[in-house]
This record gives C-alpha cells, sequence and structure tokens, in this order.
C-alpha cells in the first residue's frame, strides 16, 4: 500500500482528501503545520507528499527545502493557492515534483499522483539538465537555452517537454497530453494542445515549419525526437 503524507493546516480539506485518497487504496497520514510535516515526512518515509505552500511555523518552501535536503528522494506534489507562475517556479527549483493549483478538482489531483508516483516507480525521472542539440534544458531551475541564448519557455511548455521525454520515441495521442500535463482542471480541447505545441516549436525548432524534434503523426498525435 502505498503512503501518502498530507502536510496542511486547512483540516477539513485534509479529512476530505485523506477520505477519497483511503477510499483508492492509499494509506493517509496528515500534518497541520510545515515543522511537524517536516518530522512526520523524515520518520515515515511516505511514497509521497502532498504538500501546501501557506502552513504555520515553516511555510511549504521551507519544508520542501528541507526534505530535499534530508531526503531527497520522497517525491513532493505542491499545492499553490493560484495559478501565480512564480509560485510554481520556486516550488519546482526547491525540487517539488509536481503542482496543483487550488482550487483543484480530485480527479486533478489524483491524476498528478498517480503520474508521479508512476515516474518514480519505473525510474524515468528526467535528469536535471536535457541536452538535445543546441537545445539545453534545465527542468531543476526551469531555464533553457537554445545556442547558449535563454529561451523564455511557461511552466507549462516545461511540462509538454517533460512528458515528451519521458515517452521519448513514442507515438504521443493529444489526449495522452491532456491527461498528463492539463491533468483535469480546465476541460481544454485537443485545439489547446495543438497550440501549445505550436508555440514551442517556435521557441525549439531551427525550422518550426520543418520541424524535427516535435513531429506530427497525422490523426494519432506526436512523436518526441529529441
Ligand atoms: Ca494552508
Amino acid at each position: 500500500m502505498e503512503k501518502i503524507l498530507i502536510i496542511e493546516d486547512e483540516r477539513d480539506m485534509v479529512t476530505g482528501l485523506k477520505f477519497n485518497l483511503e477510499a483508492r487504496g492509499y494509506h493517509v497520514t496528515a500534518a497541520y503545520d510545515g515543522e511537524a510535516g517536516c518530522r512526520k515526512a523524515l520518520d515515515e518515509q511516505p511514497d509521497l507528499v502532498i504538500l501546501d505552500l501557506m502552513l504555520p511555523k515553516k511555510n511549504g518552501y521551507e519544508v520542501c527545502r528541507c526534505l530535499k535536503e534530508e531526503s531527497p528522494a520522497i517525491p513532493i506534489i505542491m499545492l499553490t493557492a493560484k495559478s501565480q507562475e512564480a509560485e510554481i517556479v520556486t516550488g519546482l527549483e526547491l525540487g517539488a515534483d509536481d503542482y496543483v493549483t487550488k482550487p483543484f478538482g480530485l480527479l486533478e489531483l489524483l491524476a498528478r499522483i498517480k503520474a508521479v508516483l508512476r515516474r518514480v516507480k519505473t525510474g524515468t525521472r528526467i535528469p536535471e539538465t536535457y541536452h538535445i542539440g543546441d537545445l539545453e534544458i534545465n527542468f531543476r531551475k526551469y531555464n533553457a537555452l537554445k545556442r547558449r541564448k535563454p529561451l523564455s519557455l511557461s511552466p507549462r511548455e516545461f511540462e509538454i517537454l517533460k512528458y515528451f521525454i519521458e515517452r521519448r520515441g513514442e507515438i504521443v495521442s493529444r489526449e495522452d497530453l491532456l491527461n498528463h500535463v492539463w491533468g483535469y482542471e480546465t476541460f481544454p480541447n485537443t485545439r489547446t494542445v495543438d497550440t501549445h505545441i505550436a508555440k514551442l516549436r517556435q521557441k525549439i525548432e531551427d525550422d518550426p515549419e520543418q520541424p524535427t524534434l516535435i513531429v506530427t503523426m497525422h490523426g494519432i498525435g506526436y512523436k518526441f525526437l529529441g
């Protein structure tokens, strides 16, 4: 049984999450402030930590920093208050594996939990810095360079690239991308995926009209050849 530790001071939220996660077979424990959360995570060594950012005693960033120093293998999903890129990027820089924006749907969080646990289990954690030709992507610092010049990629674009790299050489459908990169948060459609891919190609491909990294598989989806 996989153990999940929830670190969150809103008790109603913890109760609801605990109930729903236990119903799906996870073993769930909780801590209600950052200090207790840190201690509990190090004692119990859970398979996953769900970490709120706004916490008494120690905030989510401090907890994240402490866990990544003391026990870096424990994956962390951060709960951020709103979709603020700065917050998300800081969390990811500190080593969080994924994030979910409040308010979130249960299905979205479940999809994220499954994805993170799957990545850990199959060992497909992406190296910190990934090189493809003249492209260099750092998934820890969330920055990217092309021909040594900084590229400005959004958190979503990093997520898309991360997923492509995990499934390099395989055909990835638009639905796969929607499920893994967008989760269930906003019911985007497959056209959203195409729009994001087009933008990403503008940034990373030598010739976006003749892409060689993200190749279209007509009627099916995409294939990443990096
Ligand atoms: Ca909170």
